[in-house]
């Protein structure tokens, strides 16, 4: 999986901080901008976050780009609405030759199962470039292709969604693969916000685990979160 934060808003926090300090001031937003001080840019930062008046989160965004990652994984994330996304497309893009695929380690690491499944997976992208050869669509013979197959996708969210899809996300109930997803990119984007995402993460971070009788056995720890 290779995760890259490719672009973001300058100086998010203080964005943050001037959405909040607008609300309250005889200036304007650029006024804001140029005059808070970095101190009262973290006193109000902090405030914002303590208070969940979230919707100064919003004015900052970032766009990670994801590659190494499974169609599986990709169905689950487009799930997320308040996001904006662009994916490699199995219509224009045709896997002549090179075809990559996700394996999971449970099957990676089941000498029962992996075997077969690499010789199905090839027999799956066999049939694929016949079926290419026999002058299929590229739209209709991806039909053939399965969850595994590796994909690339641009992902741009917003602050405040990012915060809820890190807490569902990087629960020790999502899958496995969006989950390594989502902890990596709560890391990457602590280094460039780190009071807004300080607390990110998973519900149990902040109090109790609203999973139930699904409650997993060993919560994360904070610093599982750490920014790299
Ligand atoms: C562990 C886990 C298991 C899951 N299993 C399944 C499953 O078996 N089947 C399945 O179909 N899905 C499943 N999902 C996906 C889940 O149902 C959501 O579709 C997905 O997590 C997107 O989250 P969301 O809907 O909270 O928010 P997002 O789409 O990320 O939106 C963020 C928030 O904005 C608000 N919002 C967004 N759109 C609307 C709207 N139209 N109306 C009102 N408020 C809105 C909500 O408050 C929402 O929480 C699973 C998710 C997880 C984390």
């Amino acid at each position: 999986m290779k995760v890259k934060l490719i672009s973001h808003t300058p100086q998010p926090e203080r964005m943050v901080a001037v959405a909040a300090r607008l609300c309250y001031a005889p200036v304007g937003g650029e006024n804001l901008f140029n005059n808070l001080t970095d101190l009262e840019v973290e006193k109000l930062v902090r405030f914002i976050i303590k208070s969940r008046h979230l919707s100064t989160t919003e004015h900052i965004v970032f766009t990670f780009s994801i590659e190494g990652v499974s169609r599986a994984l990709t169905h689950q994330l487009v799930r997320h609405r308040l996001a904006s996304y662009n994916q490699q497309s199995q219509r224009y893009v045709k896997f002549f030759g090179n075809y990559s695929y996700i394996t999971p380690p449970t099957i990676k690491n089941n000498p029962k199962v992996f075997t077969k499944f690499e010789e199905m997976i090839e027999s799956i992208h066999k049939f694929y470039e016949e079926m290419l050869a026999a002058g299929v669509e590229a739209e209709d013979a991806r039909y053939i292709l399965p969850n595994a197959s590796e994909t690339k996708i641009i992902v741009t969210m917003n602050a405040r969604e990012l915060l809820h899809f890190f807490s569902v996300r990087c629960c020790n109930r999502a899958q496995w693969e969006i989950k390594n997803l989502a902890i990596e990119m709560l890391k990457i984007v602590k280094k460039v916000c780190p009071i807004v995402f300080e607390k990110a993460g998973p519900n149990c971070l902040r109090g109790p685990c609203p999973e139930g009788k699904f409650k997993c056995e060993a919560p994360p720890k904070p610093s599982d979160f750490d920014a790299y």
